[in-house]
């Protein structure tokens, strides 16, 4: 199977984020243009970054108007994050929340997500518990 994306190692990311997926609207899409994974280069070899970025590629394809939903939705960008951050504590082998913080974090921070810091604790840890 063709890839359906490309890796490109740019610091030109929001300066919040270590990594962005990229995604083509769907005139692009139908003209070819592929998904774009930008990760910093300080990153290269974070492979649970790259995980993280994947997911949201894996979901792009599983979900339709994935896009519009993950910008309009807080309950769906929440839910996106939360598998995407799963696959860096798989990858990291976090065993416990205080590993995790800098996630419960940015959850609670940089994804203008209206959750409480109490549901967000519950759920990563959730995550750990299951990994
Ligand atoms: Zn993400």
């Amino acid at each position: 199977m063709k890839s359906s994306f490309n890796i490109v190692f740019t610091d030109d990311i929001d300066s919040k984020f270590g990594g962005y997926a990229k995604f083509p609207n769907l005139l692009q899409k139908y003209l070819g243009k592929k998904v774009e994974i930008l990760i910093r280069p300080k990153y290269r070899n974070d492979i649970g970054l790259l995980k993280h970025e994947l997911k949201h590629v894996e979901q792009f394809n599983k979900y339709w108007f994935y896009c519009i939903r993950y910008n309009l939705s807080q309950a769906f960008r929440y839910k996106m994050e939360l598998e995407a951050y799963n696959e860096q504590i798989k990858e990291y082998q976090y065993k416990n929340v205080t590993q995790a913080q800098w996630i419960i974090d940015a959850l609670a921070i940089k994804y203008n997500l209206d959750i409480k810091s109490d549901d967000i604790l519950k759920d990563v840890s959730n995550l750990i518990t299951r990994s």
